[in-house]
Order: C-alpha cells, then sequence, then structure tokens
C-alpha cells in the first residue's frame, strides 16, 4: 500500500494568527503531498514499501545504495510532516504533571527548556528541524533525560535512534509566507499552538 498523507486534526486556519492558513495549505497540499509522493516512487517494487515510514527510517543504513538517499529525504520528509502536525493545536495549553516535571528536570524550567529550543530553531544553518527527544531507548530513566538537537534537511531522530516527542519545522517554505526572512518571530509564535497534551501522552507511552 503506498503512504498517504495524514488527515489533519485541523483546518488550514486553526492555527491563525500564529501560522497562517496559506502556509499551512501549501506545506501541507504541496510539500508534504510531494514528499510523500517521491517517497512512494523510491519504493515502487520494494519489500521495505510495505513497512511502516518510521521503521524504514530506523532502519536507513539497511536500505539498499540506491534507494537510501531518497529514503533518507523523501522518507525523511513525509514522516516528519506527518510527525509536525500532531505537534499543532488550536487549543494549546500549557504542559503539566510528570512530563512538566520531565522538561524541568532536564532543562531547570519550562521557560528554559523554551529558550534553549529556540536557540535550537534558530542555531539550525539552512533547513531543517528543531526537536526535543529521548536521547535513546538505552540511556531512558524514569523521569528527565530528554534532549533538545536539530538536524539538517528532512533528516530524521528515527535514524540516530532518538525516539521523538515534539518538533519544528524551520524549513523557510514552513514561515516564509507570513515571517519571511524573520524565523525568530515564527519560532516564538509556535509556542502558541503546540499540543502538549500530544506530547505529553508520547512522553508517558515512552515511560
Ligand atoms: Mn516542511
Amino acid at each position: 500500500m503506498p503512504y498517504v498523507l495524514p488527515k489533519l486534526d485541523f483546518a488550514f486556519d486553526a492555527l491563525e494568527p500564529h501560522i497562517d492558513a496559506r502556509t499551512m495549505e501549501v506545506h501541507y497540499g504541496k510539500h508534504h503531498q510531494t514528499y510523500c509522493d517521491n517517497i512512494n516512487k523510491a519504493l515502487v517494487g520494494s519489500p521495505w514499501a510495505e513497512k511502516p515510514i518510521e521503521e524504514v527510517l530506523k532502519n536507513l543504513n539497511k536500505i539498499p545504495d540506491d534507494k537510501r538517499t531518497a529514503v533518507r529525504n523523501h522518507g525523511g520528509g513525509f514522516a516528519n510532516h506527518n510527525f509536525f502536525w500532531t505537534c499543532l493545536s488550536s487549543k494549546s495549553a500549557p504542559p503539566t504533571g510528570k512530563f512538566l516535571e520531565a522538561l524541568q528536570k532536564s532543562f531547570g524550567s519550562l521557560d528554559a527548556f523554551k529558550e534553549k529550543f529556540e536557540a535550537s530553531a534558530l542555531g539550525q544553518f539552512g533547513s531543517g528541524w528543531a526537536w526535543l527527544v529521548f536521547p535513546s531507548p538505552i540511556d531512558k530513566s524514569p523521569m528527565g533525560s530528554l534532549e533538545i538537537l536539530n538536524l539538517p534537511n528532512q533528516d530524521s531522530p528515527l535514524s540516530i535512534g532518538k525516539i521523538p516527542l515534539l518538533c519544528l519545522d524551520v524549513w523557510e517554505h514552513a514561515y516564509y509566507l507570513k515571517y519571511l526572512n524573520r524565523r525568530a518571530e515564527y519560532v516564538k509564535a509556535f509556542w502558541q499552538v503546540v499540543n502538549w497534551a500530544e506530547v505529553a501522552r508520547r512522553y508517558s507511552e515512552e515511560q
């Protein structure tokens, strides 16, 4: 079965004014769709096409040489956007409970976490993503141990053994229509639409 775009939980204009409707429409309908089409083309006839995209990305080193770059770029682009949409909500409410404690333990406070995450998003030269992850399954502790990292292009944290919890797309296509070159404003606005409930749910699943 070829991969298909997930249905969005919200309308294109639901995240206004922080993420504008036109950007959502083009980002989902054009950029994300193109990654989806291209990974489907790359994996035609391959047994990997039958696997969930997350499993494919976790096994990037096992993908045949002639397909590995396409999987890394288009498979990564497909999976990263699938994940990104679940990180967004028009009904954002601050994190609470055990997940908030984990952020505090790992970074000092929620504000300190945000500051570090913003620095990571702004520090990504060119296109890429900022991520909040579990460092790796073997490093997991019951509380804390969260890590921020930025990765270039469409590289997935899954390919380096990390477990993603939250991400932010800092490709220009994610913000240029509204924010032009002002990535910092876009990154600040992101906090208004983070789906913390979903991030916390993922965190509790990994405990
Ligand atoms: Mn994007």
